[in-house]
């Protein structure tokens, strides 16, 4: 993925300037530009963090990069440098995650037009184009098949959001697609109970966006939250259950009967 498609969350950015040598277009004089500018049809676009992060400078220079800030990202081991923004909306030492909106692109310091200039290098190196470099976001988790012999989590609403860690400081991924995950391990923080469905990929317990679904062990009759909402779990042979749903209290009458004889 393209840094300024992650940067602007959209991908009809334009290159105004790349990387490398080049006649400077305010001064005229040839210099090194170490970084490469982004045109955003001559609009002040929303900038996001690429992901978890934190801010280590934020400037100005009339003369120069006007409202210019660099952020670090430690996973991918990289420094980027954003410049001639409009607003900044972070400081030095904030933590960032995708989901912060950092500034605006703009035209302040020494431009001849709205543009993000982005800086990429190593942290601790020196620059690199950043049209060469490949971001990966981290990969969200997909939803499993529903397996009624553990438990289970049914995301059944949008915009819920994948954390990095079990809490709301955890770094946002993304939202989690409608369906069941695997629950494989439960924390608490934050007045929310979090899941665990992948490697750093937790969700939270937030009211209405998940329901929790309990594993089923042959035998077993399970009501849930709304009294006409039951599972019956028929005994057939072995670890083997049928598993049958009904809002009918009739049948659940006849079940038990059943399961009397
Ligand atoms: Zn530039």
């Amino acid at each position: 993925m393209k840094l300024a498609t992650r940067t602007f969350e959209r991908d009809d950015w334009y290159i105004t300037s790349p990387y490398g040598e080049r006649i400077n277009p305010v001064t005229k004089k040839k210099q090194f530009h170490s970084g490469c500018d982004y045109g955003t049809n001559k609009q002040n676009w929303k900038q996001y963090a690429l992901e978890d992060g934190v801010v280590t400078r934020v400037g100005y220079n009339a003369k120069g990069y006007g409202h210019y800030m660099d952020i670090q990202y430690p996973r991918i081991k990289k420094q980027l440098f954003y410049a001639h923004l409009k607003t900044i909306y972070v400081k030095k030492g904030d933590k960032v995650t995708h989901d912060t909106c950092i500034g605006l692109t703009g035209a302040t310091g020494q431009v001849t037009g709205i543009h993000l200039h982005l800086g990429l290098k190593p942290i601790g190196g020196s620059y690199e184009d950043p049209e060469k470099y490949d971001y990966q976001p981290i990969e969200k988790t997909k939803p499993v098949e529903r397996d009624e012999t553990r438990d289970q989590l049914q995301v059944i609403k949008n915009k819920l959001r994948i954390r990095t860690e079990p809490n709301l400081k955890g770094a946002i991924l993304g939202f989690a697609e409608l369906g069941y995950y695997n629950d494989l391990e439960k924390f608490d923080a934050d007045g929310y109970t979090w899941h665990k469905v992948a490697d750093n990929n937790w969700i939270a317990n937030v009211d209405g966006y998940v329901k929790l679904l309990p594993s089923l062990k042959v035998g077993d009759k399970v009501t849930l939250k709304e009294p006409l909402d039951y599972y019956i779990i028929e005994f057939i042979d072995g670890d083997k259950a049928n598993i049958t749903m009904t809002t009918d209290i009739n049948n659940l009458i006849k079940y038990e009967e059943k399961w009397k004889q």
